[in-house]
């Protein structure tokens, strides 16, 4: 049998060249970058962990811990501070807490959400009146807007649900499938009639059945160790060849890759690249599924990482950090102060800033200089947080069409995507544009990938 060609070289790919290499079965890695990763990217400066893209991810999915526990990192694994988990919202020019309780915009106290001044009346009586909604399931799709516009009115998707996924997916809600992006939500909507209900059954289930693990995981080091630690654990068992895969055709019962300055031939293929790039990649193996890729639509997305002397800092960080939503933005998205929402990434003499731009709706920031950027978010970072110090070191990152986004219809698209997939043997495939963007679901999908190219269970 031939080796099973892997394009990119991404935590999805890489998952998938694990799980292959565990179970004996050999695999060639095309990457066109100059290093494995993707995405997840870790630097050191000053003595402070920077995360290029990725810094954590979300404790509640398993597959990310399951990996690094067989990598043998699970005593290197940090969780967030969640003790100092407040979040901030630009609210017309001030920055105002989000409420306790809040599960992402769902309010499950009712004193913090009485006193927040984040909310108008109107709003907090719609969030307590939420109580009593009835369950009617409704069929077909939704966008986020509509669906949280529905349980708590318009000021919660513009000062909630816009700035928070604006922050993860870099899109706007009013787009967005409400069933991919927040599918439990959806369940317990269905379920419960009332979003509050829903939530607040299942934190007295999960409370009764174990002890809260932290909202967010990483590794001390960065994510950048569990890239290091598979590439350890793939050597020798997966050929990574840094070369840029150019068209796949078929080629009896299986493919051949045409890459740089070569032909590969392979029986089983998994196309772990942006769907962008898989969809210039499949026409001559499935023109519909190469149609189908090419219409996933992804943002560009750039993270900014200020470094500062703790001693010139006034005021001080409080918090995790803060978001600006789009009523309230120029072009910073939110910040994260690295120090205050994990352990170990910053010394104490020092202050990271980590500053989101891009997104839909300003991917042409990545097209500026980083003197430019710095300057820019050096400014807002004045005018919003009162920063006065100046940086001692910034790091610019571009993430240019990297982040996939899940438009309403996106399940009925998937669902097509993998049929055809399906009907193709020997093919899979694997990446953020599928099955959920997030690190966990990216490392699930490679899994399942190794599984359907010979990974035994
Ligand atoms: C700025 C940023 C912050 C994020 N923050 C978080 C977070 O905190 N937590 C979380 O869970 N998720 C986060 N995400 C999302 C998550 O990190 C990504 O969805 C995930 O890492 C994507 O992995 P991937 O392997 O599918 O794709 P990628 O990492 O994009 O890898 C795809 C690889 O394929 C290569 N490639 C493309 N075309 C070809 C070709 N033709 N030939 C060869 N190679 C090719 C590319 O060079 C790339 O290396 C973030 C994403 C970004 C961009």
């Amino acid at each position: 049998m031939s080796r099973v060609v892997i394009i990119g070289g991404g935590i999805s790919g890489l998952s998938t060249a694990y799980y292959l290499a565990k179970a004996g079965v050999a695999s060639t890695i095309l990457e066109s970058r100059p290093r494995l990763g993707g995405v997840i990217q870790t630097e050191h400066v000053d003595g402070c962990t920077i995360e290029a893209g990725p810094d954590s991810f979300i404790s509640v999915k398993p597959a990310a811990m399951e990996l690094i526990g067989e990598l043998g990192l699970t005593g290197d694994v940090i969780g967030s501070n969640d003790h100092l988990r407040k979040t901030y919202i630009r609210k017309n020019g001030r920055l105002v807490p989000m409420p306790d309780g809040l599960m992402m915009m769902v309010p499950t106290k009712i004193l913090p959400l009485l006193t927040t001044g984040l909310l108008s009346w109107g709003t907090k009586l719609r969030m307590g009146m939420e109580l009593f909604h009835a369950p009617k399931l409704k069929p077909g799709d939704e966008s986020v807007a509509e669906f949280i516009e529905e349980h708590y009115g318009a000021e919660a998707v513009d000062y909630l649900a816009e700035p928070l996924l604006s922050g993860i997916y870099g899109g706007n809600p009013r787009d967005m499938s409400v069933t991919s992006v927040l599918p439990r939500f959806v369940e317990l909507a269905n379920q419960y009639g009332s979003l509050t209900r829903g939530v607040l059954a299942q934190r007295a289930k999960a409370r009764s059945n174990s002890t809260p693990a932290p909202l967010f995981r990483t590794l001390k080091g960065g994510l950048g160790q569990m890239i290091d630690a598979i590439t350890e654990a793939i050597r020798g068992k997966a050929e990574v060849r840094q070369v840029r895969a150019q068209t796949v055709e078929r080629a009896g019962a299986g493919f051949r890759i045409k890459t740089d300055g070569d032909w590969l031939e392979t029986d089983r293929l998994v196309v772990a690249c942006e769907a962008h790039s898989a969809s210039a990649l499949l026409p001559g193996v499935d023109a519909r599924l190469a149609e189908l890729l090419g219409t996933v639509p992804y943002s560009s997305s750039m993270t900014v990482a200020l470094g500062f002397d703790a001693a010139g800092f006034q005021p001080p960080p409080n918090g995790h950090g803060f978001l600006v939503p789009k009523k309230e933005r120029r072009r910073l998205l939110g910040c994260t102060w690295v120090g205050t929402k994990f352990p170990y990434r910053v010394p104490e003499d020092k202050i990271v800033a980590r500053c989101f731009l891009g997104g839909m709706e300003d991917a042409g920031v990545l097209a500026e200089s980083d003197d430019a950027i710095v300057a820019t978010v050096t400014s807002e970072l004045r005018e919003i947080a009162g920063v006065t110090a100046t940086p001692r070191f910034a790091r610019v990152f571009r993430w240019r069409r990297s982040m996939a986004q899940y438009p309403v219809g996106h399940p009925q698209r998937l669902a097509e995507m993998e049929e055809r997939t399906r009907s193709i043997p020997g093919l899979s495939l694997a990446g953020n544009a599928y099955q959920g963007i997030g690190i966990p679901d990216c490392i699930r999908m490679g899994r399942q990938a190794a599984l359907r190219s010979g990974a035994q269970a």
